[in-house]
Order: C-alpha cells, then sequence, then structure tokens
C-alpha cells in the first residue's frame, strides 16, 4: 500500500543516514501508577533460561502478559482509544460504546482500559473460541455476542461495523462501499461534509473536521475500534514495545520473532526495530493454515477458495488462538517489506513447546507465545553462538485453560502432548 511504501522509504533513507538513538523510556517501578492505564507496557524482558542455555544463544521474551488486561493487546486497545480522543471521535463518560470483532485479547483489553476510561465495550467473537475469554468479558461488564466459528470473509469485524453504525451511527465505514458524498475527507471543507446525522467518519483515515466537535461532543457514539485495519494498532507498537526491546537490549540484538493476526505487533515492532538496527532479521512465526508464511516466503497468498473448493476462510481452523490469518490487513501490509523470513509451526510444536517450558522454567505461557518461542529455537539453530533474539510473550495460559491447555481436547482433536519434541529440536 501507499503508506507501507512510505514508511518503507523513510527506513532506507533513515539507514543511509544514521541509527536512531533510542527515545528515552519512562521507568514506573519506583513510582505510585496513574490508575490501571499506567500498568500498560514497559513490560520486562524475560530471558528463557532452559532455552537460551541449552542453544547458546539468548532467546528473550517481552512480558506483555503481564500487562493489566493480561496480553499484548493492552497496547493496542489504549492507543486506539486515544487516537480517537485526540480525533474527536470520542468523549469519555458520554456513554459511547466500544465496538470489536475479536478472538478475546482485544475485547479484554477494550474493556478493560474503556472501563478505565468511562466507555461501554461490545465484542462480537467466533462461538469456539475459548470459554474463559468470554466469562473474563462479561465479568469486565462488556456485552459478547457470538458468531458462526471460522467465519468466511471476517463475519465478526463486518458484524461490529453495523452494531457500530447502528448504535450512533457515527463510527467507521468503509469509504469504499459508502455513498462518497457522505464521506468526511480531511480535505473537504465543513459544507462539504453533507448530511450530519448520516454523516460517516472513518476513525482511521478521516478526520473530523473541528465545527462538527461541538455538535457531537457528549452524544453517546458508537466507535468501531478496526484492529485489523486501524493503524493505531501498529504505532502503539512502532512507539512502545519496538523502542522499549532497543532499549532493553541497548540495540545488542540479532532477530525478532513474532506471529501475526492484525500483524500489528510484527509490523509495528519489526519495523522500529529494523530503522535502529538495520542488520536485524525480522521472523513470522505463522500456524499451520495460515497464508502469511507464503506471503513472506514466496509473495503468494494461499488461497483456500483454490485448493479446497470451500469459501475463503479469513481464520485459521488451529488450536493456536490469536495469530493466523488468511488475508493482509492493513496493519501487516505495514510492515511486510521488513519481514525477512517465516516458519510455519504446526500445533503439535507448539503444545510441546508450552508444556516444555512449565517443566523447566515455571513459564505457563498462551498457545501464540509458544509458536514464537518454537520459530525461536529453529531461527537460532541457524545463527552463531552468542546470538540474540527477542520475541513477544503475548499471553498466559490462563487464558487458554479449556482448549490449548487441555489435555482432553487436544486428546479429542488427535493433537499430541509431547514435550520431548522440544528436546529432539534443540539437539537436533
Ligand atoms: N497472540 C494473541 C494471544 C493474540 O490475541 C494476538 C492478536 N489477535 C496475537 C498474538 C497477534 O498479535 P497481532 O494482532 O499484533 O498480530
Amino acid at each position: 500500500s501507499a503508506s507501507s511504501a512510505i514508511l518503507f522509504q523513510n527506513w532506507r533513507r533513515r539507514k543511509a543516514i544514521a541509527r536512531i538513538p533510542p527515545r528515552p523510556i519512562e521507568i514506573r517501578s519506583d513510582e505510585i501508577v496513574d490508575g490501571v492505564i499506567g500498568l500498560i507496557g514497559n513490560t520486562p524482558l524475560l530471558r528463557i533460561n532452559s532455552l537460551s542455555d541449552a542453544l547458546g544463544v539468548e532467546i528473550l521474551g517481552k512480558a506483555e502478559y503481564l500487562n493489566p488486561g493480561g496480553s499484548v493487546k493492552d497496547r493496542v486497545a489504549l492507543k486506539i482509544i486515544e487516537d480517537a480522543e485526540a480525533q474527536g471521535l470520542l468523549h469519555p463518560h458520554t456513554g459511547s460504546v466500544l465496538f470489536e470483532g475479536t478472538v478475546g485479547s482485544t475485547g479484554i483489553s477494550l474493556a478493560t482500559v474503556g472501563k478505565a476510561k468511562g466507555y461501554e465495550c461490545c465484542i462480537i467473537m467466533p462461538d469456539d473460541v475459548a470459554i474463559e475469554k468470554v466469562q473474563v468479558l462479561e465479568k469486565l461488564g462488556a456485552k459478547v455476542e457470538r458468531v458462526r466459528p471460522a467465519s468466511i470473509v471476517d463475519e465478526k469485524q463486518n458484524l461490529a461495523r453495523k452494531r457500530a453504525l447502528e448504535f450512533g451511527n457515527t463510527a467507521l465505514v468503509d469509504p469504499q462501499k459508502s455513498d462518497p458524498e457522505l464521506v468526511v475527507s480531511t480535505k473537504a471543507e465543513p459544507s462539504e461534509v453533507g448530511h450530519e446525522t448520516n454523516s460517516i467518519l472513518s476513525n482511521n483515515i478521516i478526520k473530523l473536521p473541528e465545527i462538527l466537535r461541538p455538535a457531537l461532543e457528549n452524544k453517546p457514539r458508537g466507535f468501531f475500534a478496526d484492529q485489523f485495519e486501524n493503524e493505531s494498532n501498529f504505532y502503539a507498537h512502532y512507539k512502545g514495545t519496538g523502542p522499549e526491546i532497543f532499549r532493553q537490549t541497548s540495540g545488542n540484538l540479532d532477530a525478532f520473532v513474532s506471529g501475526a493476526g492484525t500483524g500489528g505487533t510484527i509490523a509495528g515492532t519489526g519495523m522500529f526495530l529494523k530503522k535502529a538496527l538495520p542488520d536485524l532479521r525480522i521472523v513470522l512465526s505463522d500456524p499451520e493454515g495460515s497464508g502469511l508464511y507464503n506471503k513472506v516466503k514466496f509473495n503468494v497468498m494461499f488461497d483456500l477458495k483454490e485448493s479446497e473448493g470451500t469459501k475463503r476462510r479469513h481464520q485459521v481452523d488451529t488450536v493456536v488462538e490469536g495469530i493466523g490469518i488468511n488475508r493482509i490487513t492493513q496493519n501487516f501490509a505495514l510492515g511486510v517489506d521488513v519481514i525477512d523470513d517465516a516458519y510455519r509451526i504446526s500445533d503439535e510444536e507448539a503444545v510441546a513447546m508450552s508444556r516444555y517450558l512449565v517443566i523447566h522454567d515455571g513459564l505457563y505461557l498462551g498457545s501464540s507465545s509458544a509458536c514464537n518461542l518454537v520459530a525461536c529455537v529453529r531461527l537460532a539453530k541457524t545463527l552463531s553462538k552468542g546470538s540474540r533474539i527477542a520475541t513477544i510473550l503475548c499471553d498466559s495460559g490462563s487464558r487458554h485453560q479449556s482448549k490449548f491447555w487441555s489435555d482432553n481436547y487436544l486428546t479429542q482433536n488427535n493433537i499430541s502432548i509431547d514435550p520431548s519434541i522440544i528436546d529432539r529440536l534443540l539437539e537436533s
């Protein structure tokens, strides 16, 4: 896309000029934290001792599960809401409602940050997602609506967008599908804005003109968070996760590994790190069934429609929740040019890694974190001793008890549970 090209050009230019100095990061541990939002970000970078010692390569995990909402998505929820507030699209304590389609983590983060800031939350999710995520959402006061699992063409996103429009008729829209006369453009004069009550305002691309702001303040709004396309997601990582990892490693880092759901993490963190450290390798860890592996390796999308004669599914059918997708989102597109390589990780390997880490490190992680660490081990095998790899520990095992961490569920689905797979991988 155009913005991806611009970021890439900027990166090239910067690369030619100089390394960017690390941006100063607040250290909060000695201070009183300003509410729950003050707990978001600045997570520790954890040396995974078992893997690092066995490999002779340091494997460092960014402990995102320590965020107050329990995952890396707290950063994204906060940035999406703050950017919308700065654009005048959201006002706290007005009865405004955040809408999102999600497999859970982003919903829990939106509900958490929403409550802390004064918003209600409505989450649309597939009905095969681990039940504990729904329970947490409901305890957080969010309304949950379920849709069919492994939905075709992002059913949950479309419904979230529709619900936001129904609620306030002021949130986002797909500018391509909407009547051009009703679309507010950044360049438009207020007189060109059209029918105010029907105005379709993109929270992404289009800024609310100053003149409309007072009229819409204090009114309840429906706001579609749109984590897949909303670039605030990318910037949460470009301005947060990336600089933090740079500072925590003093720039002494050889590779960064991440999975991609929306793509915000790998694109935002990857773009920052690549600009700061041009020789650093950015590597995608992709579960089986996801099309991103082929996109990175061969620049083609694997299309299930052609291969299986079924309707193209955007959601990947795997026990690993939160990563893997069969389309290129805007957030992924922003960083695709800096991704150097990809590994395809099986359910068995991710399950084995999660059990291995509990046995050897006392580390109880979720499925996408386990996937990332399998990719780290594979990558470490190709690097010289003493190298350093950072990855993301997205959430903890407590979000995955009824599926990924349920031996019964795995056995019923013919997924073997064998931590020695990791011993063999380390020895190979
Ligand atoms: N891990 C988990 C548990 C997630 O929920 C997600 C996001 N859906 C990811 C990883 C992937 O992060 P991103 O959306 O930034 O690609």
